[in-house]
């Protein structure tokens, strides 16, 4: 039986994740989760699958429960539960704290918060080998290539194709996108996911984070990075092999496929979801409109320069996201946000996780809305 905690529990990722270790009950036993604000909903879930251990990691009060050990420290839970694997389901750059602790304590990190990648870069993996601590990529994208790169072996890929659904206003016109609304840009096509990731699938910040996760994942450089429109999302991303051969990997577009391939260890004793029907499925693959969606080249300049580089595009986009939801700034102010940020100067060296937390408090300090 594999012991699993679930950061994130009340999350689009945690949720997902416990209805994928449901279908596997007799493989995977979730021993601890964490929630920050929505403490209320994480309790009634812990309860209904028998979740014996939450941590919270905000001041939300919580009220008296005999059946469920309240934690405060996430590092203090993790040391104590000892579990297997560690799915990092939280959302923002506040989780790259989190995967730190997980690489301190836990064998496994099935790791679906991209900004631990995008901002902890090559730290991040160097920091994993040092404390003995898998990482297995758990954003589709990633998921698909870790599977590609396993089986056809990392000598012989020579490249990545990423691919983008395009988000809801793939073709929508410039004009458009001028007055388009939180509640629009929510309303993914085809995945139901978090506010944040929903937002940024939209303005394709999404793609351009991913671009600069596969960098830092797979080690590749950004001219061995393609990203290609595919609206469907049934195929997850492909690998261009040294023979000029192309591997794409396919499954509906559920997240209980990836999670569950992290939780299980690669080893499915059955199916994690629904099986890929081919009735009725057309699948479409078209090059990106880089000007209309400059956000995917800004990331492919950060994955060039490097450095503090990668943490300002994420920072800055975090930023100018809630400043959208809020309703201070419009749909088409994300990315100038995010390009006046870029057009600074960050020419600082990393080489701590101090020094990301560092650059990301400059970056609040300087970004102008
Ligand atoms: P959600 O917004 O749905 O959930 C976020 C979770 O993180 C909630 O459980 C929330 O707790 C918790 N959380 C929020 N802020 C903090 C904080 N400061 N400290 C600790 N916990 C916090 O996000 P998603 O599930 O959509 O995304 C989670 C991560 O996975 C993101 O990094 C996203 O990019 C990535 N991802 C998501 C995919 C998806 O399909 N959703 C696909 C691929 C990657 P509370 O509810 O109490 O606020
Ligand atoms: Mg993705």
């Amino acid at each position: 039986m594999t012991e699993a905690v679930i950061l994130g529990l009340t999350g689009s990722i945690g949720q997902t994740a416990v209805r994928g270790c449901k279908s596997f009950k007799d493989n995977i036993h979730i021993c601890g989760a964490s929630v920050h604000s929505r403490v209320e909903q994480a309790l009634s879930v812990c309860l209904e699958n028998n979740i014996p251990n939450l941590c919270i990691t905000s001041d939300a009060p919580c009220p008296e429960t005999d059946k469920i050990r309240i934690w405060r420290n996430l590092k203090e839970m993790l040391l104590s539960l000892k579990a297997d694997v560690v799915l990092n389901g939280i959302s923002g750059s506040e989780g790259l704290k989190a995967s730190v602790t997980v690489m301190e304590t836990s064998p496994v990190l099935a790791l679906a918060n991209k900004e631990s990648v995008v901002m902890g870069g090559s730290l991040l993996f160097s920091y994993a080998r040092e404390h003995n601590c898998k990482i297995i990529p758990v954003d589709s994208e990633h998921s698909a290539i870790d599977e590609l790169i396993l089986t056809q072996g990392r000598e012989n890929v020579s490249s990545l194709v990423i691919t983008a659904s395009g988000g809801p206003f793939r073709n929508s016109k410039p004009e458009e996108l001028e007055n388009i609304t939180a509640a629009q840009a929510v309303k993914h096509p085809t995945w139901n996911m978090g506010p944040k990731i929903s937002i940024d699938s939209a303005t394709l910040a999404n793609k351009g984070l991913e671009v600069i996760e596969a960098h830092y994942l797979f080690n590749f450089p950004a001219d061995k990075i393609e990203v290609v429109i595919h609206p469907q999302s049934v195929v997850h991303s492909m690998v261009r092999t040294t023979s000029g051969q192309v591997y794409a990997q396919m499954s509906p577009p559920d997240m209980v496929f990836p999670i569950m391939r992290a939780l299980l260890l690669y080893k499915f004793p059955h199916e994690a979801g629904k099986a890929l029907d081919f009735t009725n499925l057309n699948l479409s693959f078209s090059a990106l409109d880089s000007e209309r969606f400059p956000f995917v080249s800004d990331a492919f300049e950060c994955v060039r320069l490097e450095g503090a580089y990668p943490t300002v595009y994420n920072t800055a986009n975090e930023i100018a996201v809630d400043a959208f939801i809020r309703g201070k700034i419009k749909f088409t102010q994300i990315r100038s946000v995010v390009r006046k940020a870029l057009d600074l100067s960050w020419s600082e060296k990393i080489s701590s996780f101090d020094d990301i937390y560092e650059i990301q408090a400059k970056v609040k300090r300087q970004v102008v809305l």
